[in-house]
This record gives C-alpha cells, structure tokens and sequence, in this order.
C-alpha cells in the first residue's frame, strides 16, 4: 500500500472532544445545555444499534439526549404531532428522525415539517436550498464529515477536479455542493452516467457514495488521487461470515491513490460526530451565540 490512511476513528475522537470542550464552555457561558431528539419509529434491529450509539456519544459530550422509540404501527399523524412537540421545546435543539420510516409515512413531509433550525440532519427542503446558493445551513452529517477530512488532507481543495459518484439527497448531493463551495470542479456521476471509469480517472478527489460493494477499482483512480469511500456495504465471505467493504477496492485503491479512507473506520464514525456538532451548532444558533470553532462547513 503507498497511500496514507485517512483515520476516521480518529479524526472523530478529536472531533467529539472538541465538541465536548465547545459544549462546557457554552454550559458555563450560558447555563444552557445543547439537547438532541432522535426519534425512531419500528424495531429494525440496525437502526435500533445507530440510535442507541447516537445517544450515548451525544451523553459523553456532555449533552442531553432525548430518545422516543415508537412503535412500527405509530401513525403519520402521531409522528407528526411529536415533531410538534419537539419543535417548541426549548431543551430540544437537533431534531433527528431515524430513516428508513415504515412504508405508510411520508418521509419528505415528516422531515420537513422539523424545524429548520433544528433539522441537524439537513434534510429539510430550507437548508437544501441554504446549501444551494451558499448561504448559512444546517449541512447533512455525512458529507459535512466527508469535508472535514478533505480539508484536513489538502488544506485548500480551490481549483481541485472532484467526482462525486452517487447523487442521493443524503450523500452525493450535498457532498457536490459543498465540494463546489469550496471551489472545487465538480462532477457528479450516477447509474447512468457514460464511461464511469473516465471521469473517475480525472479525479483528484473521488467520493464514492453508491452502494456497491468495492465497485472502484485502482485503475479507475488517478495517481496520488484522494479516495472518500462512504458505501457500507454487508458482504459474506466465502467461509458464510459476513464482511464490511465500502464502494472501493480497498487493496487495489491502496496502490494509486494518495491518501484513502478504510471501510470500516472511515467516513462512518465521522457521520455520528458531525450530528453531534451540528447539534451544538444548532443550540448556539438558536441562542444567538458566535458559530462554534471548526465544526461547521
Ligand atoms: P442511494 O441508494 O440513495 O444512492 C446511490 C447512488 O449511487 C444513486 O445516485 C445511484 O444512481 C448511484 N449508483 C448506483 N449504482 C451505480 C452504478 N453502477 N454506477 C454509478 N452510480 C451508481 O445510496 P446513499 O447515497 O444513501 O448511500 C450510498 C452508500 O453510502 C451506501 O453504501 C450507504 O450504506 C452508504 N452510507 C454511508 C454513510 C456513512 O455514515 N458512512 C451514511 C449514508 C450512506 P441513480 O441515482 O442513477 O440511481
């Protein structure tokens, strides 16, 4: 391997402990404590492991959590009556609802009808267009944590080609718009894009967001190119265990690229550690205090 490892384990373990450090100065300055909602609705045993690992690590920041687990048959109108609730309480700063929601509710009206201030997943439609056309947002959690590496890897990524390959509303998209807002030529490439392997080769920053296990190979990476795998994808070995791979062939991304991030331990422990700061930059917001340091985008 001739790449440098881009360590997301620890990148989100410097990011948490400056977000706990932010969250007692603001406890000291304020008297207010930042306070999370995440709510869950059903029993999908994987999201069940997401939300318990959301609340903790909110806990050890030394924030509030606030966890309603509903049941799979709670109807659009109880859910809806709850982010109500969640909206005008004053200890509640980020609003998360856990997605995928059961098949009967529409997620595009639960999430939009969170508080734009307290959206800290930035899904709803007011901080899409805030994103858009650069203007202060509530920034999705996993490219904003995607960002973060970027930056620390290059500094500057002014005048860089990126490819963004994937153009989810959670992932691609708002990773090219961010990627543009730091001047970056960007492309976004998807299922029906001609000759992937092309543009991925122009790549000087190439995100893979698609969800297709090791779908990248090294000779779709220019030399010295930085790799963002997001994909998580379950795979089982031929032995019947079952294995994470992200959206790139790890080992033989490893022997292009400049610098890569693994999967696990790459952009995942980043996307938690991003809620957590979107939260704090919610509450700070919300109370009219100056942005916290090196957490927003
Ligand atoms: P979606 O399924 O919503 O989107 C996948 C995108 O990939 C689509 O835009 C699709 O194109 C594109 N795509 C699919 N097949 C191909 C192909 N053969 N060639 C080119 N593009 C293709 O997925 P998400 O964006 O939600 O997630 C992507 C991956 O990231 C998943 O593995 C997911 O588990 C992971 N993920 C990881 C997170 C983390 O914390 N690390 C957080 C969120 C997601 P089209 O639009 O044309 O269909």
């Amino acid at each position: 391997m001739t790449a440098t490892l881009m360590d997301g384990k620890a990148f989100a373990a410097d990011l948490r402990a400056n977000v706990a450090r932010q969250v007692s100065a603001l406890k000291t300055e304020t008297g207010v404590t930042p306070g999370l909602a995440v709510v869950l609705v059903g029993e999908d045993p994987a999201s069940q492991v997401y939300v318990r690992n959301k609340g903790r690590q909110t806990v050890d920041c030394g924030m509030a959590s606030f966890e309603h687990a509903l049941p799979e048959t709670t109807s659009q109108d109880d859910l809806l009556a709850l982010i109500d609730t969640l909206n005008a309480d004053d200890q509640v700063h980020g609003i998360l609802v856990q997605l995928p929601l059961p098949a009967h509710i529409n997620a595009d009206l639960v999430i939009n009808a969170i508080a734009p201030d307290k959206d800290v997943d930035g899904f709803h439609v007011s901080n899409v267009g805030l994103l858009a056309t650069g203007q202060k947002a509530m920034v999705p959690c996993t490219p904003l944590g995607c960002l973060m590496m970027l930056r620390a890897q290059h500094g500057s990524l002014s005048g860089l080609n990126a490819v963004v390959v994937g153009r989810s509303n959670i992932v691609g998209k708002p990773m090219a718009q961010l990627l543009l807002r730091d001047s970056c030529t960007v492309t976004i490439a998807h299922s029906r894009s001609r000759n992937i392997e092309a543009l991925c080769r122009n790549a000087d920053i190439l995100i893979a967001a698609v969800g297709r296990p090791e779908m990248v190979t090294g000779d779709w990476i220019k030399p010295g190119a930085t790799v963002i795998d997001v994909g998580i994808n379950r795979i089982e070995t031929p032995d019947g265990k079952a294995r994470l791979v992200g959206d790139v062939a790890f080992d033989s991304a490893a022997q292009v690229a400049g610098a890569i991030t693994p999967v696990p331990g790459g952009v995942g422990p980043m996307t938690i550690a991003c809620l957590l700061a979107n939260t704090l930059t919610a509450c700070c917001r919300s109370l009219g205090q100056p942005e916290p340091d090196g957490l927003t985008a």
